[in-house]
């Protein structure tokens, strides 16, 4: 909770639930990547919040943008950042939407199998590539594996291909899983990254890329480590498998730089038991439908203040407010909210910057889409 949130919620007095973000903590963050890998580009992963205010705010520091289709494309490109600054990362494309970025002037994509590459030479010509490599996302707590990647061995042909079919082979990606709580994650993944460079050194084909994902936590309920100590152990398993030869690097940090630039307030609408002597049921104004999406299987616990804090707390089943059973927050682990707790209350939820607002649905049940603040 930051002064100015505070202030905000105060004076404005916004009705129902929202999402409020202080752009002076996503300045912060951005900073802070900055000065702890100062050869790396940051390419901000633009799903994780979307907004104008945030993404010209990044846009004006320097930042880069790592995006999905051709409308986070053209978000970045309104946002100010050129070209150069935007990589179309989403290995899952049509080839009418490459054709479009590559109209837009976008030059770097991502891809993770031949077939991708296939678009990518048809219709982005000469542009660079790099090959995504599957990642186990252990250590995690919203792991992306399986979906997108390739093994590494497959990733040294898919790369041979590009080159071949006259496209920049350019690189390695991989995405460790996001909300990484091991700062040891990436070690693996660029142990694999420097084997397929040195098997495309040896088909005489110069990768120079590796694109180091996201994965950097937001603060929730437990501890995490400082940006500074992921740095340090991304710089040294760098030297670790490319010794002298350490290639251009970036990062794509979303919920690391905007989750903890937001706040969630919402309200209880109700407080009530199945039965008697059972736990309390409360539930909320916003659920998995109005932006909570990632309480999917209980995968993120975000942090609730309520005007009650400090006073006796009990379990409680925490819930949303829509007709559909599936909007349940917290139930397998139920969450300490205090015995005081009443219908009416406001609640704040923290570290919401990332991953809410383009989560709500457009009016199931007739609630409206989280409606978001920037300050
Ligand atoms: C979502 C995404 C990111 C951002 O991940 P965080 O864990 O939020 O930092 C980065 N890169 C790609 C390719 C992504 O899809």
């Amino acid at each position: 909770m930051t002064d100015r949130i505070r202030e905000f919620l105060r004076t404005a007095r916004p009705e129902g639930p929202c999402l409020v973000v202080d752009l002076d903590v996503v300045r912060d963050n951005y900073r802070a990547f900055a000065k702890a890998l100062p050869d790396t580009r940051v390419f901000y992963a633009v799903k994780a919040n979307p907004e104008p205010a945030v993404l010209s705010a990044l846009a004006e520091l320097g930042s880069s943008f790592d995006c999905a289709t051709p409308a986070e494309i053209e978000m970045a490109l309104a946002a100010g950042a050129s070209p150069d600054r935007i990589s179309y990362g989403n290995t899952i494309k049509k080839e009418r939407d490459i054709a479009r970025a590559y109209a837009l002037g976008v030059r770097l994509f991502a891809v993770d199998c031949e077939e991708e590459v296939g678009k990518i030479a048809r219709v982005a010509r000469g542009a660079k590539v790099f090959c995504r490599i599957l990642c186990d996302g252990a250590g995690a707590e919203w792991p992306l594996s399986r979906k997108f990647g390739c093994v590494p061995e497959m990733a040294i042909d898919v790369l041979e291909h590009a080159h071949r079919v006259g496209l920049d082979a350019y690189g390695v990606s991989f995405h460790v899983g996001s909300q990484q709580g091991n700062v040891g994650a990436w070690n693996g993944a660029l142990a694999s990254a420097a084997m397929i460079f040195r098997a495309l050194g040896e088909r005489g084909i110069q990768l120079r890329m590796v694109n180091l994902g996201g994965g950097f936590p937001a603060k929730y309920l437990k501890e995490i480590p400082v940006v500074q100590t992921y740095a340090q152990a991304i710089s040294s398993a760098l030297r670790r498998h490319f010794g002298n030869r350490i290639p251009e690097t970036i990062i794509e940090p979303g919920r690391g730089m905007v989750g903890d630039a937001g706040i969630i307030k919402s309200e209880v609408v109700l407080i009530s038991r199945k039965d008697v002597g059972d736990l309390r049921w409360v539930y909320l104004d916003i659920g998995k439908f109005g932006g909570l999406a990632e309480t999917m299987d209980e995968s993120i616990r975000y942090p609730i203040r309520t005007p009650r804090d400090g006073a006796p707390m009990e379990p409680c089943v925490l819930a949303g407010p829509t007709c559909d059973s599936a909007d349940v927050l917290y139930e397998r682990t139920p969450y300490d909210l205090p015995i005081s707790l009443s219908i009416g209350d406001e609640v704040l939820i923290e570290g919401t910057g990332a991953y809410t607002t383009t989560y709500s649905s457009v009016a199931f049940n007739g609630f409206p889409p989280l409606k978001s603040y920037v300050i």
